[in-house]
């Protein structure tokens, strides 16, 4: 039997009741339930750097998860929001499942299971441009055994030329029996409408979740943070692999601009070295490009002042981690 997860550890989703419906403006209002609509939760799994983030950003239209050449670097359950005239789908972005090697890895895989227990629909996502390979077989095992509805996004189809897409189909059908397949390309879009249709077509019928024009349930906070570390990802690439937290420590709106002052936790002294570079330059760098995503987020401008910190053993570190919001879910 599979250990269930603790009962205490599911999050808490949004209580109808609760929200004020006077207070959401836009379209599709909270609650509201046009003839026929569907609504409902979709969990997005697949193995790191298949393209989760990007898929997301894709469908969305604007900047909600990040996504960087370095494998695993989604680490908090994010939902996008995704409103049609039909439907509504909350995404739920699920960390890679691959093996767990720290305390944190632990979480993001038991994170992952967590998040397609309380679903309606699970979309897997593959590197499609790829035959199918042992990894997907993890997946596909551990799906089967929720039972939940599975539908399969064959993604990088930009990458595949003709001749192979037949045989690289294939090998996902032999895999997958079962479940629907879509070629899409998260990258250019192509084919994501389809997905899109097909995935609510397999939703229940429900009212509007969430407001029409909400894009995300994340605070603010958690997507500037986010922003930050994708750009210590990419100008860093493998020096400071995974070792990188960020702490947003104040927003301050004064008017015209948006002032952020946030904290890079490393584990050590020798990547704090790196993180700045010579006479800071490094930092700068960090700055300027998660300014300028900051800015396109907030929609105004932005002062962005980064400090970097050393916290040996963060990862490992129970209390540090929920600290930075890396819950046990
Ligand atoms: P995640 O780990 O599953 O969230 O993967 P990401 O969204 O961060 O993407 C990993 C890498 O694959 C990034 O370099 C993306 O630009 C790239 N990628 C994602 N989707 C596509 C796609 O449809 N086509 C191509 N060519 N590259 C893609
Ligand atoms: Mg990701």
């Amino acid at each position: 039997m599979e250990p269930s997860p603790p009962s205490d550890s599911l999050p808490p989703f949004p209580d109808l009741n609760a929200l004020p419906l006077e207070a959401l403006a836009g379209g599709g209002r909270l609650g509201e339930r046009p003839e026929g609509f569907r609504s409902g939760f979709v969990a997005l799994v697949g193995r790191p750097n298949v393209g989760k983030s990007t898929l997301l950003n894709q469908l969305v239209g604007e900047k909600v998860a990040i996504t960087s050449p370095v494998a695993q670097t989604t680490r908090n359950r994010l939902r996008a929001i995704l409103t049609t005239p039909e439907a509504q789908l909350v995404l739920v972005d699920t960390p890679g499942i691959h093996k767990p090697h720290h305390l944190l890895g632990e979480r993001l895989v038991q994170s992952a299971r967590v998040a397609i227990g309380e679903v309606d629909q699970v979309l897997l996502l593959v590197d499609g441009s790829q035959p199918a390979g042992r990894g997907d077989g993890f997946i596909v095992d551990l799906l089967t055994r929720t039972q939940r509805p599975v539908q399969v996004a064959l993604n990088k189809h930009d990458l595949v030329d003709l001749a192979q897409a037949a045989e690289l189909e294939a090998s996902y059908r032999e895999l997958a029996p079962d479940w629907p397949l879509h070629p899409v390309s998260a990258l250019t879009g192509a084919g994501t409408t389809e997905l899109v249709a097909a995935l609510a077509a397999g939703l229940p019928e429900g009212p509007h979740l969430y407001p029409a024009d909400a894009v995300s349930d994340q605070p603010e906070q958690l997507l500037l943070a986010e922003l930050i570390r994708e750009q210590v990802l990419e100008h860093t690439r493998e020096e400071v692999p995974h070792s990188v937290a960020v702490q947003i420590e104040r927003i301050v709106d004064d008017g015209p601009r948006t002032a952020v002052l946030a904290t890079v936790l490393v584990e050590r002294s020798s990547q704090k070295g790196i993180l700045i570079g010579k006479g800071g330059s490094m930092l700068r760098q960090i700055g300027s490009g998660a300014r300028l995503q900051m800015q396109k987020l907030i929609d105004g401008p932005v002062y962005l002042e980064l400090f970097v910190k050393v916290v040996p053993n963060w990862r490992r570190s129970a209390s540090r981690l929920a600290e930075l919001g890396y819950r046990g879910d």
